[in-house]
């Protein structure tokens, strides 16, 4: 390798770089001010793959750094956006979890920002996490995607997180939305809140449950969540998923549950 290049890739403003790179591409995604593929395209060029793996540790106390930490973003609520590129969730026929996830996602971004709660998205295109998360070693996409999923709650100050889902049952009768939390008392509150507020928006008396099994629950700090919105599996909910009216209503419900949240805490 030229050896300028090689010293260039090596030095240190390249390296203390990467986080606001990261933040960057994060504050385009709230912003909206630059197309999901360009802000990815910054950060791929930036990130050469080969260079990730060797410079983890290095990466890793960076961002415990404090001087970075002020430098990265910080959100009220951390929505992340179920799924997503070639992992499309649950699957009915032609509709995929993940474009549910995505559509009600965005809707549940504007009611939030709208009401003064500042919220960040994961995602706001198709694309999986995994393919943003060159520092993770693991060869497996899946494992990357969950890691990224966990990093980005470090990364940015969050308070919250709502990670939106959908259901899916072999039952095509079973229907209605469930919130999954934590084994701790803020996201079972939170979790509370959601639910009774989606309960009320779909007629339903769902309680919400721990969410043992969940990689996300388990790693990320802030008081977490799972929404499954409704069952794809079922036509009423697929209905109600599908549509763009009633996802605002899905949205809505989410919005209010959050924002009585906030209020109880
Ligand atoms: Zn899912």
């Amino acid at each position: 390798m030229n050896m300028f290049l090689h010293r260039l890739r090596r030095s240190r403003w390249l390296r203390q770089l990467r986080p606001l790179l990261t933040a960057v591409t994060l504050l385009s995604m709230v912003g909206h001010a630059v197309p999901a593929s360009a802000s990815h395209a910054v950060s791929l060029t930036m990130l050469p793959a080969a260079e990730e793996a060797s410079n983890e540790a290095v990466d890793n106390q960076r961002l415990d750094d404090p001087r970075y930490s002020r430098a990265l973003p910080s959100a009220e609520v951390l929505i992340d956006i179920g799924h997503g590129g070639v992992d499309g969730g649950a699957v009915y026929q032609d509709t995929l979890e993940k474009d549910i996830n995505l559509a009600i996602g965005k809707k549940l971004y504007l009611l939030l920002r709208s009401s003064g709660i500042r919220a960040i998205l994961n995602r706001d295109g198709d694309y999986a996490l995994s393919d943003d998360n060159r520092w993770h070693g693991s060869r497996s996409r899946h494992q990357r995607d969950l890691s990224q999923r966990s990093q980005l709650s470090k990364e940015i100050d969050t308070a919250l997180v709502v990670s939106l889902h959908v259901n899916w049952s072999s039952s095509e009768r079973v229907h209605g939305p469930l919130v999954l939390h934590q084994p701790e008392g803020q996201s079972t509150l939170l979790a509370s809140c959601i639910q009774l507020a989606l309960n009320e928006q779909q007629h339903k008396h769902a309680v919400p449950r721990l969410g043992k099994p969940f990689y996300l629950l388990k790693v990320v700090q802030s008081p977490a969540v799972i929404v499954e919105m409704g069952y794809i599996s079922n036509g009423h909910d697929r209905a109600m998923l599908t549509n763009p009216r009633t996802q605002l209503a899905v949205a809505d419900a989410i919005a209010s549950g959050v924002r009585n949240y906030i209020l109880l805490r």
